[in-house]
């Protein structure tokens, strides 16, 4: 279940699909061609096999099928609802968001920026959290949408979304929340959470790339980004029906979720001990706040992430610095940047990231070939890196 016979640590860049939506999906890449939308017979199936697949994503995240417009991921699912809010709000020209937020919805914010949107970015402290003080200050007449991460996908850091949906409710604004990392990952119910809409992403969740869906809460109309008859005028273009199937699928798999996140957290507490044991300088970040029980994200002092990354690599484990889009780029997190942490701290932490197939001794494995890696990237006599690590002046 990982890519070569590495040890995948990295499930919030993506997850290994599951071989049951694997299965579900082949009828639909061969003979279950038809679109959905033609009215023949054999395009029953291809109707059937995107119903159910709605009514899975709909469960999973407790709103109605109704409310669950299926997309290409969270990137299209996010664009849909920032943009929609504008163009449905007219006259209105301001968002809020925060400065930790996913680069699909920075970046969509900054290119806004530039066509004369304003947007007000929240920041967060030194544990990537939120203080729910600053959202009602920064609400103006012309705000039209206020959009917040559910979950971090860098260090997994929850953000009081009930809360601040809430106050977005009351003073009568669109809400709009990434849920992408908190899907499948922690309790999600729509019934109990005043959001207006919702993204998520079903490679996250062990569903195959390419397919996402936006949550749009019911009697709430948006322009769509992609104009068409499909999804009920929601979103044009022909449905994805076997990554829309594999969707469902993967969100079935995700029905005893209070198991499998205390499973996931005492493998992350398992890592994490594992780590401090041999390195007490090492720094948790976001520990002392509600964070994702699969997400661990780690400053090793003032080490070199990318080469720690590296030898990892080398050594059969796959993990991440920061965000796995803007890996290669050598930009420190913006996130662990936001946190407040000085460069030379964001450049020496990674990310392990656990999924549904994670086991132990994966993170035996990272636990047995790390203590070497880093006394060996200290590039001091062995006796005084272990003096170091340590924290021992
Ligand atoms: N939001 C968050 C929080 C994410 O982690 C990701 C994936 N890295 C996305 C959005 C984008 O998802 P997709 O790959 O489906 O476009």
């Amino acid at each position: 279940m990982t890519p070569g016979s590495a040890v995948y640590l990295d499930n919030n860049a993506t997850t290994a699909l599951a071989p049951e939506a694997l299965d579900a999906m082949l009828p639909y890449l061969s003979g279950l061609y038809a679109n959905p939308s033609s009215a023949y017979g054999p395009a029953a199936a291809a109707k059937k096999g995107v119903a159910e697949a709605r009514a899975a994503v709909a469960a999973l995240l407790g709103c109605s099928p109704a409310e669950i417009v299926f997309t290409s991921g969270a990137t299209e699912s996010n664009h849909a609802a920032i943009l929609g809010a504008l163009s449905a709000a007219s006259g209105k020209r301001h968002l809020i968001t925060s400065q930790v937020e996913h680069p699909s919805v920075l970046l969509m914010c900054r290119h806004l920026e530039r066509l004369g949107m304003e947007v007000s970015y929240l920041p967060v402290d030194s544990e990537g959290r939120l203080d729910l003080a600053t959202l009602p200050s920064a609400i103006r007449p012309d705000t039209a949408l206020i959009s917040l991460l559910w979950a971090n996908n860098e260090t997994g850091a929850i953000f009081p979304i009930p809360e601040a949906a809430a106050i977005a409710r009351s003073r009568g604004i669109l809400f709009h929340t990434d849920a992408t990392q908190a899907m499948g990952k922690i309790p999600v119910d729509l019934r109990q959470v005043p959001v207006d809409l919702l993204s998520c992403s079903a490679h996250k969740i062990h569903g195959p790339k390419g397919v996402g869906a936006l949550y749009v809460r019911k009697g709430l109309t948006l322009p769509p980004l992609f104009h068409g008859h499909q999804e009920r005028g929601r979103r044009g273009g022909t449905e994805n029906v076997p990554a829309i199937v594999g969707f469902g699928v993967a969100a079935r798999l995700h029905d005893e979720l209070e198991r499998e996140m205390r499973r996931l957290a005492a493998l992350r507490d398992r890592l994490e001990r594992g780590i401090l044991a041999f390195m007490p300088c090492a720094q948790v970040h976001a520990q002392d706040t509600p964070r994702l029980p699969n997400t661990s994200n780690i400053g090793f002092a003032t080490l070199d992430g990318e080469e720690l990354l590296h030898r990892l690599e080398q050594a059969g484990v796959l993990a991440s610095a920061g965000a796995a889009c803007a890996a290669g780029g050598h930009e420190p997190s913006h996130v662990l940047t936001a946190m407040g942490l000085p460069k030379t701290s964001v450049l020496a932490s990674l990310r392990f990231s656990l999924g549904r197939y994670s086991r132990a001794e994966d993170v035996d494995h990272l636990l047995r070939v790390l203590p070497s890696i880093l006394l060996n990237l200290m590039d001091v006599p062995e006796i005084i890196a272990r003096e170091a690590l340590s924290c021992a002046h």
